[in-house]
């Protein structure tokens, strides 16, 4: 679940609230109960997070292209460089 950092106009305090997408935003200071409060995007957590799915969705991608594609190594067998070389 992603971790939105909110701050506090009124008292200046940064909070973090773990929320689902689909929650709504916190609009009331935890620390002075203003409603002044703005939404902070945090990188940090984010980057972590979007890095590891997109990378494990990355994974299944090339191997489901490797698998599809042929290795195409050419037969040799009779090639003389290769024969005489071992
Ligand atoms: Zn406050």
């Amino acid at each position: 679940m992603p971790i939105y950092e909110y701050k506090c106009n009124e008292c200046e305090a940064v909070f973090e609230e773990i929320q689902k997408f689909s929650d709504a935003p916190i609009d009331i200071c935890r620390h002075c109960n203003s409603t002044e409060v703005e939404k902070l995007i945090s990188q940090s957590s984010f980057v972590l997070k979007g890095g590891g799915w997109y990378a494990d969705g990355y994974t299944k991608d090339k191997k489901k292209k490797e698998s599809t594609a042929a290795p195409s190594k050419p037969d040799c067998s009779n090639c003389p460089s290769a024969s005489s070389d071992n």
